[in-house]
């Protein structure tokens, strides 16, 4: 399927649609201060694809939970193979969950800064 121009501002698991001011890029939201992270938007990853922030805790929590679990985690768009950010994940999740996140993320990969 061709890609749609950057003005599509769908979900990609829920398929949920925003309007573009809520639609913000991944690296800006985690740097954001607001006091309520999990304010539904939707975050433009490095790979231009978008997805809610439900959908990207929810798609990290399953991961740190699964006992057959993936690291690192991908954008789950198909065939894309761009890792979801550390900053991001933290910024998601708890404490507690991002301890574990880590944890996962060292076992999976001992050459953890492997890059382009
Ligand atoms: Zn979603
Ligand atoms: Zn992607």
């Amino acid at each position: 399927m061709a890609s749609k121009s950057a003005k599509s501002h769908n979900c990609g698991i829920c398929w949920d649609e925003f309007s573009p001011r809520n639609v913000v890029n991944w690296a800006q939201f985690v740097t954001s201060k607001q006091n309520d992270p999990l304010a539904q938007r939707l975050l433009r990853l490095d790979c231009k694809h978008t997805l809610c922030t439900d959908c990207v805790q929810g798609y990290i929590q399953v991961e740190i939970n699964a006992y057959d679990s993936k690291f690192p985690v991908v954008c789950p768009y198909e065939a894309c193979s761009v890792q979801i950010a550390d900053q991001l994940a933290k910024k998601l999740l708890t404490p507690t969950e991002f301890a574990r996140w880590t944890a996962k993320k060292k076992e999976s990969d001992p050459r953890t800064f492997v890059s382009s």
